[in-house]
């Protein structure tokens, strides 16, 4: 199965995607993680991304359209894939299209979880993941067990993301409601789309996507 799970900053995309992995042994393909990827290896394409980032705005859809052209080209993704962050502009939901009828592959989904984006704010600028597992936790609604250790693997070491600051995430949202909102009523002309809501828990929202997928 091949799906697109859609939504504002903070959504929880990623933690769904996540959990989509483990359950149904699909790959997450988050085109946020793979630019991070390319910064921290100071790639060309890392340098030009950066800057772009940090100021919350969106990478250019050719960049973005030849990052993840070359990874759909990867067998594994043949499992069946959860696109995370792509696509962001109607460019690029047409560009995802194309690429994936000459590989003969075809999405079965759109999920948007829809929020609450005046909350979106506060859920990014506490949130923080262990350097050593990636486990995510939030400075207000989800701290480790023990402080500074991470529940899963014990490690005593976090980071935060550079685009997490209380400015570029209102750079972020406004950058969704503009470029990326528009690809909803693109997939919905093509029967795609179902709609949950990513307000409820985490739990509720992992079952909310399980029956929209069937
Ligand atoms: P994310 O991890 O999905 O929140 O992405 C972090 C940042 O990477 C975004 O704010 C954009 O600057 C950039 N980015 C990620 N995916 C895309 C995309 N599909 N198109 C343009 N920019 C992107």
């Amino acid at each position: 199965m091949n799906i697109i799970l859609l939504g504002a900053p903070g959504a929880g995309k990623g933690t769904q995607a996540k959990r989509l992995e483990a359950a149904r042994n699909m790959v997450q393909l988050s085109t946020g993680d793979m630019l991070r990827q390319e910064i921290t290896s100071d790639s060309a394409l890392g340098r030009k991304a950066k800057g772009i980032i940090d100021a919350g705005e969106l990478v250019p859809d050719g960049l973005m359209i030849e990052l993840i052209a070359a990874r759909i080209d990867q067998e594994d993704v043949r499992k069946g894939f959860v696109l995370d962050g792509f696509p962001r502009t109607t460019a690029q939901a047409e560009a995802l299209d194309r690429m994936l009828q000459k590989k003969d592959l075809k999405l079965d989904r759109v999920v948007e979880m829809k929020v609450d984006e005046n909350a979106m704010v506060e859920r990014i600028v506490g949130r923080y993941i262990c350097v050593k597992c990636g486990a995510g936790y939030h400075d207000k609604f989800h701290r480790p067990a023990t402080e500074n250790t991470c529940d899963q693997c014990g490690g005593t070491e976090f980071s935060r993301r550079t685009d997490d600051t209380s400015e570029t995430v209102r750079a972020r949202l406004r950058a969704y409601q503009e470029q990326t909102v528009p690809i909803v009523s693109y997939y919905r002309k093509k029967g795609l789309m179902k709609s949950i809501d990513g307000m409820a828990p985490i739990d509720e929202v992992t079952h909310m996507v399980d029956e929209a997928l069937g």
